[in-house]
């Protein structure tokens, strides 16, 4: 059986003048790997060479990484706002279009359910510590907490496809985030919370396969055979008839 190919977006980085480039955790690739799928990684300095690349893939998987510049929602910057690469918001964005018209899957991961959030509409918590009265840990990185550790609970929406992959109504998630979906576009629906309310995972209403999830299932996916089964299916979903 042919394998499908999975485009990962990339981070920035920029280590010095002689290595600056898109940068892709392996663990997305492993992921992709392990469950049956070829992961590539897709550049970000041209949108239109981006949806010529997106041509090559079956999947698509929208990587964690920078905040999205809040420009795409209208907002102004607020003070613990990190750093934004509005290029690779106008790349992402504009896959985020192209994949839905053409019904490739997407999955989308932290920055990338953020990302997809803002492609189609809504806004953003620009802060939750600051923004969010009560709100539980959700920078685990930031206590020196490892990534492939799962710290807090979501509560998964019963009926959902998400559901329906996980079989589970509740699972525990890592969580390396400061920002979170806030208004949630029209064509999304919110699947899994927190218990302070934030959204951890949301889906589109009529697209095959478009889930976006607020943790990281690739740094767990590895020893955590319930996360394993997101990648299963973003592969399944993206072989060719
Ligand atoms: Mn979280």
């Amino acid at each position: 059986m042919n394998k499908p190919v999975i485009g990962i977006t990339g981070a920035f980085v920029d280590h010095n003048l002689y290595m600056k480039g898109v940068y892709v955790s392996e663990d997305y690739h492993i992921s992709v790997a392990n469950s049956g799928g070829i992961p590539i990684v897709l550049p970000f300095f041209d949108p239109e060479l981006s949806l010529e690349t997106l041509k090559l893939c079956d999947g698509i998987i929208l990587s964690g990484g920078e905040d999205v510049d809040p420009f795409y929602y209208g907002q102004e910057p607020h003070q613990k706002l990190g750093r934004t690469i509005p290029l690779r918001d106008e790349v992402e964005i504009a896959i985020v279009n192209t994949a839905l018209e053409n019904n490739i899957p997407i999955l989308a991961i932290c920055r990338g359910v953020q990302l997809l959030n803002v492609a189609l509409g809504g806004t953003l918590i620009q802060d939750i510590p600051s923004q969010v009265k009560d709100s539980i840990m959700h920078e685990q990185h930031s206590r020196g907490q490892e990534r492939n550790r799962a710290t807090h609970w979501a509560e998964i929406t019963e009926n959902s496809k998400l559901h329906q992959i996980l079989g589970e109504s509740k699972v525990r998630v890592n969580s390396l985030h400061h920002q979170a979906l806030d208004h949630v576009a029209d064509e999304l629906e919110v699947v899994a919370v927190a218990s302070d309310g934030i959204v951890e995972a949301v889906e589109h209403k009529s697209s095959l396969f478009t889930i976006g999830l607020q943790w990281h299932p690739e740094s767990l996916s590895s020893k955590d055979p319930i996360m394993k089964k997101l990648f299963d299916q973003l592969i399944q979903a993206s072989r060719k008839i």
